[in-house]
Formats: C-alpha cells, structure tokens, sequence
C-alpha cells in the first residue's frame, strides 16, 4: 500500500511553493479566515492563513528579532508597547525581553489563532501570553488605534498581507491613527512585504508614510518561507532617524539589556538599513 505523501500549497500569483508535510495539525475557517496549522519535515510547525505562511518554527526568529529589536534598540527608553495582529505570539515574546517594558498590549482580531498557538505553538509564544506585562485584547486592530486613548513608544503592526481583515492595517487613515497614539520618540514599523514579488506594497506604504511621518525607513532582511526570501519591513518615527544610529550605540544597549538573539546583531540592524540599488530606485 502506498503510503499518502502530503503537502502543503503556498500560491501566490504564478508562483506555488510546496511543502511536504507529517500531518496536518488544525485547520478551520474562522470567522476571519482559513485557518491552517500543519507539521513539515524542513520547518516544523507552520501557520497558514488563507493558504499564505504566517510563521514557522525553524525560521520565525528572522522575522520576529528584526520586527522588534530594530525599533526597542533604536528607542532611548520604550515602556509602553502596542502589538496590531502578532496572533502566534513571536513578536509579544521579543518584545517582554526588553527589562524596560512596562506594557505590551496585543490587539488581535482572530482569538482562534491565540488559542491555537498556545497549544501548539509553544516554541514561538513561549509563555510571553502568561506575562503580567501582557495584555492580550480580541478587537479589530483599526478600530483599536481608533477608540483607545492610550499612548505608546513603540507601536508594531505584525499583520499579514494587505488581504482579508488585514487589509485596513495598510490604509492612510490606520497610519494618521497610530501616529497620534505615539508618544514623543515613538516608533511604528510594519512588515512591507518581498522585496521581489510584493513591490507594489512598499511603494504603497512609502507614497502614504513619507506624508504623515518625518523619518520613514525601509529595512530589508531575509526571511526563508516568505515568499521571495528577501523581505522588508518600514521604519517611521518623528523624531528618530534610524540612519543616524551606529552599531556601538546598539552594541552597548544589546550588553545593557542582556539580549542574546539568533539573527538579529547591531551590524544586521545597521546593515539592513542599506538598501539594494533596486529597491532605492523603487522609492524614487
Ligand atoms: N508575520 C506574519 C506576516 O508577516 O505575514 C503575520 C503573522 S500574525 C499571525 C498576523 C495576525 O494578524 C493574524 O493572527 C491575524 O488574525 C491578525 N490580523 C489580521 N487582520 C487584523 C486586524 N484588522 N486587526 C488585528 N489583527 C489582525
């Protein structure tokens, strides 16, 4: 009898990534979205959301270090932190390793991929949901920037590509929002998408930030399971220039606070601040 050798689809326009899979996990269509939780022989558990990967256990360190790191290290003091979307619980767990954070709310539309990724993803949460500082808030993160009147140092939108319920994160009103809810030297960064496959979304995210924020930076890095490797995120502050930082400066904040990472390093954090002629050119 032939043994049934499963995969999983990732397809994204004329392009399908395939994984061989042990077994699928969890799958539901939730209120939100399809909802795919499966074990691979090369990644381990991975997170789908409407057939598009979220995070795996054997590289969710790329992107969750640099989605968090770059901005906490770049602020002198960040103690009140807002997460928009995060439901895995990789960029909560980052965050709550800086001593200096006093706050960490995480807004989260979809409480089933929280609930799920507590019990099978222990690896990537690692208790952060359990974190006296955490607070953890089922809303419609628009709504929430919207409506809250808290204020924050460093605000990061961990959301997934501009479709579904996501698709207001990456709107100018969101932007205007989350840029009144910032406190003086507040930060925002948000996942842009591949660089060689999602170009419409940084050009997107440039046209529409350079209007509402006085430093906006893009930052590339890779990330092996989404789609194209090489991946960016934005960096936008009033009063922080990300390119003005140097690597000692962040060299000393990595010993003071004792971070010990498995990608993230001041010269990465410099570096990726360095764009490739292309994506210069894209910005133009
Ligand atoms: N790192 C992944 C990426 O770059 O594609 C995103 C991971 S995380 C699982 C994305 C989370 O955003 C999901 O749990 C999803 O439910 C949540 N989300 C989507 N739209 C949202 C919204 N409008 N407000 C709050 N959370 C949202």
């Amino acid at each position: 009898m032939t043994k049934h050798v499963q995969w999983v689809k990732e397809k994204w326009k004329n392009i399908e990534t395939r994984y061989r899979i042990k077994g699928v996990l969890y799958e539901e269509k939730s209120e939100f979205q399809h909802i795919q939780l499966v074990d691979t022989h090369e990644y381990g558990k991975m997170l789908l959301l409407d057939g598009i990967v979220q995070t795996t256990e054997k590289d969710e360190f790329f992107y969750h270090e640099m989605m968090v790191h770059v901005p906490m290290l770049a602020h002198p003091d960040p103690k009140q932190v807002l997460i928009i979307g995060g439901g895995d619980g990789g960029i909560l767990r980052e965050v709550l390793r800086h001593p200096q954070v006093e706050k960490a709310v995480m807004v989260e539309i979809d409480s089933n991929v929280v609930d799920f990724s507590k019990k099978y993803l222990p690896s990537i949460n690692n208790g952060a949901f359990e974190d006296e500082r955490a607070k953890i808030v089922f809303a419609d993160g628009a709504e929430y920037v919207e409506k809250t009147n808290g204020t924050y140092d460093v605000v990061i939108v961990d959301s997934p590509d501009p479709i579904g319920p996501a698709r207001v994160l990456f709107s100018e009103k969101f932007y205007v929002q989350v840029h009144q809810r910032l406190n003086s030297n507040g930060i925002m960064v948000r996942q842009t998408g591949s660089l060689q496959i999602q170009a419409d979304e940084q050009k997107q995210a440039h046209k529409v930030l350079k209007n509402i924020f006085t430093h906006v930076a893009f930052y590339v890095y890779c990330v092996p399971t989404y789609i194209g490797g090489l991946f960016s995120s934005v960096f936008c502050s009033e009063s922080i220039n990300p390119k003005n930082i140097r690597s000692d400066e962040i060299q000393t904040k990595v010993t003071e606070v004792s971070l010990e990472t498995t990608y993230y390093n001041p010269g990465i954090h410099i570096g990726s601040f360095h764009l490739p002629e292309f994506f210069k050119n894209r910005l133009k």
